[in-house]
């Protein structure tokens, strides 16, 4: 009897814990994940792993859980340098007399990268490895996530107004399809449509958008129902609900992800069920602009595709999605009205999985399984606040574990080691940021 060789791989990762997501509700105990170029080729006992590998690069992590890479469903990432500027303001007042104002200003290629890498740095360092993005200059955001090796959605805005990246509809549109051809080989990069919302674009960009989006089969990403005032304005100008026009105009598909959602009635359930459209929840920012709340726990019971997002640092003011996850738990019971909302398994979920489900990656992301992208986080469970450890799911989901991301990898790649960005160096970006702060304050 001779004795099998073990097979040559790239990565072995050991594991205290891990949580695949997929199936639900489990803890799998002193395991390891294989990982060949980039993806995940096998999840087994370490004790096996050891035997049946040979990798390049081993981790071993003995006090560590490994989850799925955390998706952030919708953010501006360049907003971070204006993070802390104009708190405690309500939406409309925010947006008009301190946000776009600041925009005209100060939006530039160079603001874009730094205050995107910031972000990036930010996200990687608290469980993050795909983010969807709506901003100016969406080339250089695509650029900055590719070459700092995390996934991002880049979705290019489009107003009927100009701007420091564009003069009409159509010309961001034909920017950002533009955009979308520079990253087509690119794995970690999608570029997709960002019409702002309802009250920013008009009818005829928003058939186009809903036309060339079939035609080419690309995603729609959209504000849309940020608050009950935004949707009363909507029927006082055209008698109609924002989602019941999107709908007219054939924008409302499985592959349209409707940010926020606050304002919400039984007919507009009813479409986001037969449209098999996404809701992405960003639970912070709605709360800090007292926009409204989501009801998540009615959108999951009628079986539509709920995800999480930061929003921008503006109105959150982090981009931390292990928070964001605890702040939706927290909500829903609120909004629900029963303890039982959103069990700490589920919400884990909606950050990974249902992420992943509303770009349309569900088959290549959100769950730790053989033949998925291999995008992984790993968590110490070691610090005195995660003591004593009964649950794995609730110490995720209800204590304070932001600073306990030690280690990530997309598809394959180690992006983060031991809390720092491989390709990021956060004294430059710290220098960076004092460097903004002191230009925008004059
Ligand atoms: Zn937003």
């Amino acid at each position: 009897m001779s004795e099998t060789i073990p097979e040559k791989i790239d990565t072995l990762i050991h594991a205290r814990w891990l949580i695949p997501v997929q199936p639900r509700q489990t803890v799998l105990d002193h395991h390891s994940i294989a990982i060949n170029k980039e993806r995940i080729i096998a999840i087994l006992p370490s004790t096996e792993a050891r035997q049946r590998y040979q990798a390049s690069e081993q981790q071993q992590l003995d006090q560590h859980v490994l989850i799925p890479g955390l998706i952030n469903a919708h953010g501006h990432a360049a907003m971070t340098l204006f993070r802390g500027m104009a708190d405690d303001k309500p939406l409309q007042s925010w947006l008009q007399h301190h946000i776009w104002p600041a925009e005209e200003q100060w939006v530039s290629e160079a603001f874009v990268r730094d205050g995107t890498e910031i972000a990036i740095a930010e996200m990687l360092r608290s469980g993050t490895t795909h983010f969807t993005d709506m901003y100016f200059f969406p080339n250089v955001v695509a650029q900055t996530a590719a070459d700092a090796g995390i996934r991002a959605q880049v979705s290019f805005p489009i107003f009927d107004f100009p701007s420091a990246w564009g003069q009409d509809a159509d010309d961001y549109i034909h920017k950002g399809l533009l955009v979308r051809d520079d990253f087509k080989h690119n794995p970690l990069i999608d570029v997709v449509f960002g019409p702002h919302a309802t009250y920013t674009v008009a009818d005829p960009a928003m058939k186009r958008i809903a036309t060339l989006a079939a035609e080419l089969d690309i995603n729609i990403h959209i504000h849309l129902h940020e608050t009950q005032q935004e949707v009363d304005e909507a029927i006082a100008n055209s008698g109609k609900r924002p989602l019941q026009r999107l709908s007219e105009l054939g924008l409302l598909t499985p592959r349209t992800q409707c940010v926020h959602m606050t304002a919400v009635n039984d007919d507009d359930i009813a479409l986001l069920q037969q449209s098999g459209s996404h809701v992405v929840h960003c639970p912070d920012s709605n709360m800090k602009l007292a926009s409204g709340f989501c009801p998540v726990q009615r959108l999951l019971d009628a079986g539509i595709n709920v995800a999480i997002g930061t929003d921008g640092a503006a109105s959150n003011n982090a981009l931390n999605m292990l928070e964001e996850t605890r702040s939706a738990a927290l909500l829903a019971k609120v909004v629900a009205g029963d303890a039982s909302a959103m069990p700490n398994w589920q919400a884990l979920e909606m950050a990974t999985l249902g992420g992943a489900t509303a770009l349309g990656l569900q088959h290549q992301l959100g769950s730790l399984e053989v033949g998925k992208q291999a995008d992984i986080v790993a968590i110490d469970l070691t610090a005195i606040e995660q003591q004593p450890l009964y649950d794995i799911f609730s110490q995720l989901l209800y204590s304070h574990l932001s600073h306990a991301v030690t280690d990530s990898w997309i598809a394959g790649q180690h992006v983060l080691k031991n809390r720092q960005p491989s390709h990021l160096n956060l004294d430059e970006l710290k220098q960076k940021a004092r460097y903004w702060r002191e230009k925008i304050s004059g």
